[in-house]
């Protein structure tokens, strides 16, 4: 494969894939360059999205796509924001600020803190790909109690790293792609592309 197209519009995933993916020689194209419109994600899981987002680029653009679907799955809150992580306080416009005060109302009062991010990978080579590439990764931690660091996007301000005595805000790329779920599901998703 020499060629894909990142599914996605969302800034900050766009950069993470584009630096994890650059040193494997294959060019990364987006969507937006593309001029091709954001697929809906009408469904209640992440596989379904991440498949929908995946096909229909790959259908628009006739070249393998990658589609990524994620958000941040909390206990206390039955894993709410879960699938509509990006649009939580509504979405016109998303807002990562918005959303991480309404996480922020929504655990006030709450004693239990744990939550993780999920990250489900959908890599079709072709839009009718019988056999999609698909790979998963999760990265536990808390809900702090207030916003810390400029690093990352999202929700990363909020998400504590017990281990570590960092929010994911505070950490560097290299730190954040060694253990968090997008990095750990493209590190399953490039080890089942060395087999295919
Ligand atoms: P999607 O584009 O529909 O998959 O939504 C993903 C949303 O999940 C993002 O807009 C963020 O709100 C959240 N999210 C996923 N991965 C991360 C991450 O690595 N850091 C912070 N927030 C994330």
């Amino acid at each position: 494969m020499k060629k894909l197209v990142i599914a996605s519009n969302n800034p900050g995933k766009l950069r993470e894939f584009q630096f994890l993916l650059q040193p494997l020689g294959i060019e990364v194209l987006t969507q937006a360059q593309l001029g091709i419109a954001e697929a809906e994600e009408p469904h209640f899981t992440f596989i379904e999205n991440a498949l929908a987002k995946a096909r229909h680029v790959s259908r628009l653009s006739g070249l393998p796509a990658l589609a990524d679907d994620s958000g941040i799955c909390v206990e206390a809150l039955d894993g709410a924001p879960g699938v509509f992580s990006a649009r939580y306080a509504g979405d016109n416009p998303k807002s990562d600020e918005r959303n991480n005060e309404k996480l922020l109302q929504d655990m006030r009062g709450v004693a239990d803190r744990r939550a993780h991010y999920y990250c489900v990978l959908v890599l079709l080579h072709h839009a009718d790909d019988p056999q999609p590439l698909i790979a998963e990764g999760e990265w536990h931690g808390e809900i702090a109690h207030e916003e810390r660091g400029d690093g990352g996007f999202g929700y990363d301000p909020l998400f504590w790293l017990p281990q570590l005595g960092k929010m994911s805000a505070e950490l560097s790329r290299d730190e954040k792609h060694a253990i968090s779920h997008r990095g750990k599901a493209l590190r399953v998703l490039l080890e089942k592309l060395k087999v295919a």
